[in-house]
């Protein structure tokens, strides 16, 4: 596929959307490149959801100076259709009739985009193959595993080869082993030149798959851009994560090396060099901490002040 670098897949401005006197997102301005990964990294309520559902015309934008919304330069509120020929959408409730099989489940959607059915076959038998479900096709969807059935809403997004998948949540509450097939798909789908964009809150997610995003919280964007350059230029290199409170007392003695975060009942200290970090460490219990690099959810909660998986 020809990949467009100049003209970018979506690019979102002001974007904003009330539900009556909540607002879900607030002026969020971004742009997805052609061929890229681009992610929505933010807790529950943050407002990726509803960030998506404007991108396909699900819900409604609120009105907002200056504001716009294009993707492949339509604009959802208007020509949802010619998105949605152009896209394939994994969305976290699944839409999958579970009294019908598995492949009467891809023909219908297949239908739906008037694929005709020789070649609708042929692209299930692959797209189930690519997804590791051959085998499957006369499986009714209640006898699937959650995992094979979120395989499944990725291999129907597929159906239509779509220039951009959108995917929320994907792999939201799957095991391992499962989260690391879709992510090795996502790999191999953009290294095919599909632009993918993906809401999550697991920010290893978010650190391996995407070439660049959105940090949000409360509708708002936090941080933007790639992550190992956010992580880079934001945060110090190395926390040491502490989980009881016992013998906290040296951490907490003013010292100019290292800065300290309370969250979730942990205790999160900073620096930009390991040492101080191993001093206070030799006075704690192994099992009672970490001593690791800094990532995407220090990032979150320096700009936050609360863990990206924290009770809202
Ligand atoms: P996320 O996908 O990041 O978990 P959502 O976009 O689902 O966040 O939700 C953002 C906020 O908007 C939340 O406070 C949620 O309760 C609210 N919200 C989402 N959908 C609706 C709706 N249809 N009506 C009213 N409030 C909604």
């Amino acid at each position: 596929m020809r990949i467009d670098t100049k003209n970018p897949v979506i690019t979102a401005r002001g974007v904003t959307k009330n539900y009556g006197a909540l607002r879900a997102v607030d002026g969020l301005s971004f742009q997805v490149r052609a061929g890229t990964c681009f992610g929505l990294l933010g807790p529950n309520g943050a407002g990726k959801s509803t960030m998506m559902k404007m991108l396909y015309g699900k819900a409604e934008r609120t009105a907002a100076p200056d504001e716009e919304l294009l993707v492949f330069g339509y604009d959802p509120a208007r020509d949802a259709l010619a998105i949605k020929a152009l896209s394939g959408m994994a969305q976290q409730e699944d839409s999958l009739d579970s009294e019908l099989d598995v492949l009467t489940n891809m023909l219908l959607y297949a239908r739906f985009y008037g694929i005709p059915k020789k070649e609708a076959l042929r692209r299930t038998h692959d797209l189930l193959e690519f997804m590791e479900l051959d085998g499957k096709q006369r499986a009714r969807i209640r006898e699937l595993s959650g995992g094979m059935k979120r395989r499944l809403v990725i291999a129907r997004a597929l159906l239509n080869e779509p220039k951009l998948l959108i995917l929320d949540e994907p792999t939201n509450g799957l095991d391992p082993q499962v989260r690391h097939l879709i992510w090795d798909r996502l790999h191999s789908l953009r290294a095919g030149g599909t632009t993918v964009l993906i809401s999550t809150h697991y920010m290893d997610e978010a650190y391996h798959l995407c070439d660049e995003l959105v940090i949000m919280d409360q509708g708002r964007a936090v941080l933007q851009g790639n992550p190992r350059e956010l992580v880079e230029k934001n945060i110090e290199r190395y926390a040491l994560q502490i989980f009881t409170r016992a013998s906290l007392a040296p951490a907490r003695r003013k010292n100019a090396q290292i800065r300290i975060e309370e969250a979730g009942g942990m205790l999160y200290i900073y620096a930009d060099t390991l040492p101080p970090l191993e001093k206070l460490a030799a006075a704690l219990t192994s099992r009672d901490y970490i001593l690791r690099q800094t990532n995407l959810e220090d990032l979150f909660l320096r700009a936050t002040g609360k863990g990206l998986n924290d009770e809202q």
